[in-house]
């Protein structure tokens, strides 16, 4: 195996009634919730499946089945961490990881630095290794339409 990997993700969920969504582990008031087995963490969900693609240890619905009442509200924190561990098992650290996330609302700036945190603290790595953006779609497509949230993710892995 290469001593220098990279993977991607995406996820993406439906709006419905509520009143958060929940985006690399904070809470966001809006004026709809997300429709999840999970709490429904598409910014969470696209670095699980980066980091899982970066190894082809398969995907998020692989290891975390929506059909398992084990994950029912899961916090995806805790998915994500327990994707750090196969990383670590198979003999790599998480150098660096780049998430977008493509929403018109809520808007994603004010929560950057939490975002970052959060993902830094969870990876066990430095903010500086955690990039968190987000862009609207001007209007177009599902997304543009407010039907709901859509992340993406890459990340790159060195072997210890
Ligand atoms: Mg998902």
């Amino acid at each position: 195996m290469q001593a220098i990997r990279i993977g991607q993700g995406v996820d993406i969920h439906r709006f419905c009634a509520g009143d958060h969504v929940t985006l690399c582990g904070v809470r966001i008031a809006h004026d709809q919730g997300i429709l999840a087995h999970s709490d429904g963490d598409v910014a969470l969900h696209a670095l699980c499946d980066a980091l899982l693609g970066a190894l082809a240890l398969g995907d998020i619905g692989q290891h975390f089945p929506d059909t398992d009442p084990t994950w029912k509200g899961a916090d995806s924190r805790d998915l994500l961490r327990q994707v750090l561990r196969l990383v670590h098992g198979r003999g790599y650290h998480v150098a660096q990881v780049d998430v977008c996330v493509l929403a018109e609302r809520p808007r994603i700036a004010p929560h950057v630095l939490a975002m970052r945190s959060h993902i830094a603290a969870d990876l066990q790595i430095d903010m500086a290794d955690v990039s968190v953006k987000a862009t609207t779609c001007e209007g177009l497509g599902a997304i543009g339409r407010r039907e709901g949230l859509m992340a993406q993710a890459v990340c790159l892995l060195v072997q210890r």
